[in-house]
């Protein structure tokens, strides 16, 4: 069996970097595991202009290689492999791979989220070639453009009315009638005059071969599909945590978040969560670093009191 860790890491975005440059840098023994597909959401990103401290904005591959770097230069291990399964239920904790277990006194979940997509071959293959999931990240690069925003919820009012900031056209297309967002979000989207919201259209197929040029959309009422022009097209229609291995270790919330008890720390007293995981609010790339930073002084001082 493997030495016991202080700190087992779970997620290699900026919140489980973050805490491994904490936890390293604190002299606490430290494994991350990273998956077959390290870095997090970033990755699928280009450019970050909006994480402090880079004038010119940085590649998110860059940023995530930086922040992984930088805590291996403070003793943290790696193992590039996906977690099989998590055993939360005795100290030390047991995190499973497909061939090797591991144990650690605590446990700092960072696995993420992921942003739900439409399912469309086409979306696969303009992924980031005009397509987003995040306003605030990719907006600015939409100005005096076209653009929809996806879906019907507080997210796509929120982020349809960003977008005007930039964009000279925003279209809300959502698949009903119904709206889930709030009667003030509504309302202050339908306000906007460079808003247009169209209701009841399923969106068939993204349209453009290097880079989104429209959208072929189906109306549910009468069946008619139609073409509209457009630039970008931003995803808001909500967020997936990853949180399958989890489901029975500790508790969740109705939307499968991982609900925090004290500051970062889960219903499982030594056991912590930071980003995504748990944060359907801010999502953003620099406040998932942070909650990762608080995590693992959250992990010291439970190891200080408990180990
Ligand atoms: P929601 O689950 O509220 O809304 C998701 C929207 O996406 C719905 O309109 C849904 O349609 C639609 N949708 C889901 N799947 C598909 C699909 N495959 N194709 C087309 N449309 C689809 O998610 P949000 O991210 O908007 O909000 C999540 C939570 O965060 C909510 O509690 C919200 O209130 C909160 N929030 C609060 C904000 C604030 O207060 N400022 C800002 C943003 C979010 P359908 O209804 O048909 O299922």
């Amino acid at each position: 069996m493997s030495d016991i860790y202080d700190v087992l890491i779970i997620g290699s975005g900026p919140a489980g970097l973050s805490a491994a440059v904490y936890t390293g840098r604190a002299n606490l023994k430290t494994l991350l595991f990273e998956g077959w597909q390290p870095g997090g959401q970033l990755t699928t990103t280009t450019v970050v202009e909006n994480y402090a401290g880079f004038k010119d904005g940085i590649q998110g591959t860059k940023l995530m290689a930086e922040m992984r770097g930088q805590a291996e230069r403070f003793g943290v291990e790696y193992i590039t492999k996906d977690v099989t399964s998590v055993d939360f239920s005795k100290r030390p904790f047991t995190v499973k791979t497909d061939d090797q277990e591991y144990q650690g006194k605590t446990v700092i979940i960072a696995t993420g989220a992921k942003p739900r997509r439409l399912g469309l071959p086409s979306e696969d293959k303009l992924w980031a070639k005009g397509i987003s999931a995040c306003a605030t990240c990719d907006g600015f690069f939409f100005k005096d453009k076209t653009v929809a925003v996806i879906g019907g919820g507080d997210s796509a009012m929120e982020e349809g009315t960003f977008l005007t900031k930039f964009a000279s056209k925003v279209y809300i297309i959502n698949r009903t009638e119904n709206f889930r967002a709030s009667d003030i979000m509504l309302r202050r989207a339908r306000n906007n005059e460079k808003v247009e919201i169209l209701a009841d259209k399923v969106i068939e197929e993204v349209l453009g071969d290097d880079h989104v040029t429209g959208l072929r959309l189906k109306d549910n009422q009468s069946g008619e599909t139609s073409e509209l022009k457009l630039d970008g097209m931003f995803l808001a229609i909500g967020h997936i945590p990853v949180t399958d291995l989890f489901k029975d270790q500790v508790e969740l919330d109705k939307l499968g978040f991982i609900t925090l008890k004290e500051n970062t720390m889960t219903s499982v007293p030594g056991v912590f969560a930071a980003g995504d995981v748990s944060d359907h609010r801010y999502r953003q790339a620099i406040t998932s670093a942070g909650e990762g930073c608080k995590a693992s002084i959250d992990a010291k001082k439970w190891l200080a009191e408990n180990d």
